[in-house]
């Protein structure tokens, strides 16, 4: 752009030369003033929206997959529009929802953001506290605690206060999702509202003080309206299922069961199975949680005026659903085929509706991931794949003898969660040992157990700068204040679960790669292979709009993308 205005000018100058110079000068000036104004207002891209979406467990091979039985308005809209990172990461582990929220919108990872896993020990306060948890807040919309939530315990800002800040609060930031954590955690620290979805016999969306002492009168009426209830129907596959070949057969011994069903099999009639399968939560499992996620952010959009005005407001939309559906059936079911089949046409009906409201090219949006997923190990251990599981209680009981047996105590070992143990420092301090001595012994200890395939001490963490593979993406995982002594990493496939459905956690490949795709306002088309990692989300959109990127922020903006 700067050439092509020096360009401009040298020929208005060059050209000005016919007529007397000072009417050249003159001209000349005038047209330098104008390319200025173009250029000053072009350095930044102003949406009226920006909507960030969040599918959790998505695996890139999901688009790919089923890009047969998508429609033209979803996921094709977003890939064939805008632009598709194919070999896009998580760059950290433990890759679960928590920290995925954290880094997507922080631009960092969580050794920075502090958002180590959904629940962690605090060895400060010697309890297992869970990322979005704040009792200093109340519910609001519930009787029950399930609304007292706030971001505190995420350390660093995210893009949506960036947006806050960068506006002087007058752009909104309204973020939305079955789960608590992935609403409070986009919805940074500064955000309008952050509304998340209580089951149980409840069926309402609801939230915490940290926003609102009373919920607006739109999500009153939303809730009083009791459109939830037309979702308490017989989930059947949206097309005939036999031409859902991408996926295994609906009858196997993978999938995980609901109460009162004996098999795991289409149709279910969540009528019948209600009440065993704990009423409105049951909604999550299944893609009507995505349609209901759908028709609350569409509620909010119309009732909070997003997008209407010149400043930019923010609207993060999480997708949980697609992640109990994976967690209960597996990455390699109809039921996940069904539910992201669903989900593309509640992607549609999206932006249909932000086409209308906000007008197609004003608004800008990612979609990406909070994790990925694991085939189930059971269904590859069958196909001669390496795969195995983990017993974590039959690991503890060893260490513990070992542990008794070389030093004579039991109390050593103080908590194991996130595949990392936590020493009680002060019984260490008690036996008179060096601290990075028997995270050594321990570590080499653990080398021997089955399905092992690598162990880390924070000694090692504090003192080295890994910069590749395995190693540096638990440093990137690893947060000096909250995490433990020793970080395990089992064999690839190897994973501490029922034999039943997918999980998550783990620094391996089928746990990171997820999709990333950006549409709209300011996003050129196109794809690449280039590799791209989360924390790059973050500090794209805020070059984008202009703004300082979040505080943490190690990604940098993804380049390719911008126009
Ligand atoms: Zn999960």
């Amino acid at each position: 752009m700067r050439n092509k205005g020096a360009l401009m000018l040298f020929l208005l100058v060059f050209l000005g030369y016919s007529g007397s110079p000072l009417q050249a000068q003159r001209k000349a000036r005038k047209k330098t003033e104008l390319i200025e104004v173009k250029e000053a207002k072009e350095i930044a891209v102003s949406p009226k929206l920006v909507v960030g979406i969040v599918v959790d467990q998505m695996r890139y091979d999901y688009l790919t997959r089923f890009w047969g039985h998508y429609g033209e308005g979803g996921f094709k809209r977003m890939v064939n529009d805008g632009f598709n990172f194919k070999n896009n990461h998580f760059n950290y582990a433990p890759t679960y929802t928590g920290p995925g929220h954290a880094s997507v919108y922080t631009g960092t990872t969580p050794a920075i953001h502090g958002v180590i896993g959904n629940d962690w020990y605090d060895k400060y306060d010697d309890k297992s506290v869970y990322c979005a948890s704040d009792d200093s807040y109340s519910s609001v919309g519930t009787a029950s605690s399930a609304g007292e939530m706030s971001p505190h315990r995420m350390l660093s800002t995210t893009m949506t206060d960036q947006l806050r800040l960068h506006t002087q609060m007058q752009g909104k930031v309204i973020a939305v999702a079955i789960k608590d954590r992935g609403a409070v955690l986009p919805g940074g620290h500064s955000a309008n509202a952050a509304y998340w979805f209580k089951g149980g016999n409840e069926g309402n969306w609801i939230t915490s003080t940290y926003y609102m002492d009373e919920l607006p009168k739109w999500v009153k009426d939303f809730n009083d309206k009791r459109s939830v209830d037309t979702y308490k129907r017989t989930w059947s596959t949206l097309k005939d299922i036999n031409t859902y070949v991408e996926s295994g057969t609906d009858n196997n011994n993978y999938e995980g069961l609901w109460k009162g069903k004996t098999t795991a099999t289409f149709p279910y009639d969540l009528e019948a199975l209600w009440d065993d399968n704990d009423q409105y939560s049951m909604l999550a499992s299944t893609p009507f949680g995505n349609n209901l996620t759908t028709d609350f952010a569409l509620a909010a959009l119309e009732n909070e005026s997003l997008g209407e005005d010149n400043v930019t407001d923010f609207l993060a939309i999480s997708y949980s659903s697609p992640d109990y559906v994976g967690h209960k059936w597996g990455v390699n079911s109809k039921e996940v085929q069904d539910t992201y089949i669903r989900l593309d046409q509640d992607l549609e009906r999206l932006f249909k509706s932000l086409d209308k409201k906000v007008g197609a090219g004003e608004y800008t949006v990612f979609l990406t991931a909070d994790h990925a997923a694991v085939h189930v190990p059971a269904y590859l251990k069958d196909q001669k794949i390496p795969a195995n599981y983990i017993d974590q209680a039959d690991i503890k009981s060893k260490l513990n003898d070992y542990l008794k047996f070389t030093f004579g105590s039991t109390e050593i070992i103080k908590n194991i969660s996130n595949d990392q143990i936590f020493l009680d420092h002060k019984v260490v301090k008690n036996l008179e040992m060096d601290l990075a001595d028997l995270q050594n012994e321990i570590a080499q200890e653990l080398m021997l157990y089955e399905g092992v395939y690598k162990v880390y001490t924070a000694n090692q963490m504090w003192q080295n700068n890994y910069t590749k593979g395995i190693s540096n993406i638990l440093q990137n995982g690893y947060n000096q204040k909250r995490s433990g002594d020793i970080i395990i990493v089992y064999n690839p496939a190897s994973i501490s679960y029922s034999s039943t459905g997918s999980t998550h956690g783990s620094p391996w490949i089928y746990d990171t790669h997820s999709p990333l795709l950006f549409f709209g306002k300011g996003i050129k088309k196109g794809s690449t292979t280039n590799r791209s990692e989360i924390p790059d989300i973050a500090p794209t959109i805020s070059a984008l709009l202009g703004m300082a990127f979040p505080s943490g922020t190690t990604g940098k903006p993804l380049v390719e993308v911008l126009e």
